[in-house]
């Protein structure tokens, strides 16, 4: 027996032990456990950390950012709810491994990272994997991405001091947004949701993500 398969079968079952500390966090929905049972972490993260890539942690993916906790991106999608038919904006492509899980439980994703090197690098592992209903894009996005909006669900997975108006603008009637609004280095997780009544929002969860940098977030440069 060759190397491949061994290697194939210790990320498997670590992959399970993954999902199981994901469980053992709360998350029940058994649609995100099986996104995650069927994208492989590893691939989205650099050689040098592939080692902890079932770890429930987050993970240095260079140009000082990171993928984000897995437990988190869980919540993430429990909190979302996301419908098979629905239309998903990303902003903070990162590594690509929470593109791949929405686009297991959407129909057509859409992901914005600043950083150019990161988005090239997750639309490679995407097309390895041969996933077909994402488009990235390379920009600010705090200004969201008008061109497919409207969208029934809007990701930020970078910190911001308030909710971008420009993201708002871009959800359905029926449409969640969630954001983490704080300072820099802190923030809660806040869901925002449109209702005939309005824009009316809840916290999730207090969480520590790297700073949304853009026009409608954090200057680059302070
Ligand atoms: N879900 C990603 C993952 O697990 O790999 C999270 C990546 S990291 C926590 C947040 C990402 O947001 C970083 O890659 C960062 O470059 C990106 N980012 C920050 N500000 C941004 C902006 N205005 N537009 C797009 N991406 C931004």
């Amino acid at each position: 027996m060759g190397p491949e398969p061994v290697t194939e079968r210790l990320w498997e079952r670590q992959r399970r032990e993954l999902i199981e500390a994901i469980r053992e966090r709360g998350i029940d929905d058994l649609t995100v456990l099986r996104a995650f049972d069927e994208v492989p972490r590893h691939l989205f993260l650099p050689a040098a950390v592939h080692h902890r890539a079932y770890q429930d942690a987050p993970l240095p993916i260079g140009f000082q950012q990171t993928a984000s906790q897995p437990s988190l991106q869980a919540l993430y999608l429990q909190t979302l709810k996301l419908e098979p038919t629905e239309r998903v904006l990303e902003i903070g492509t990162g590594s690509g491994f929470q593109t791949a899980l929405l686009a297991q439980l959407a129909a057509n994703v859409y992901s914005i990272e600043r950083v150019r090197e990161l988005s090239v690098r997750a639309r490679a592992v995407l097309d390895q994997l041969r996933i077909p209903n994402i488009a990235l894009l390379v920009g600010d996005g705090t200004i969201g991405w008008s061109k497919y909006a409207p969208y029934d669900a809007i990701l930020v997975t970078a910190g911001a001091p308030g909710p971008p108006q420009a993201l708002l603008d871009q959800l359905s009637p029926t449409g969640r947004m969630l954001i983490p609004i704080g300072d820099r280095d802190t923030q809660v997780l806040r869901l925002y949701r449109r209702t005939d009544a309005g824009v009316i929002h809840e916290d999730v969860t207090d969480c520590a993500f790297v700073p949304l940098l853009g026009r409608f977030g954090w200057p680059a440069q302070s």
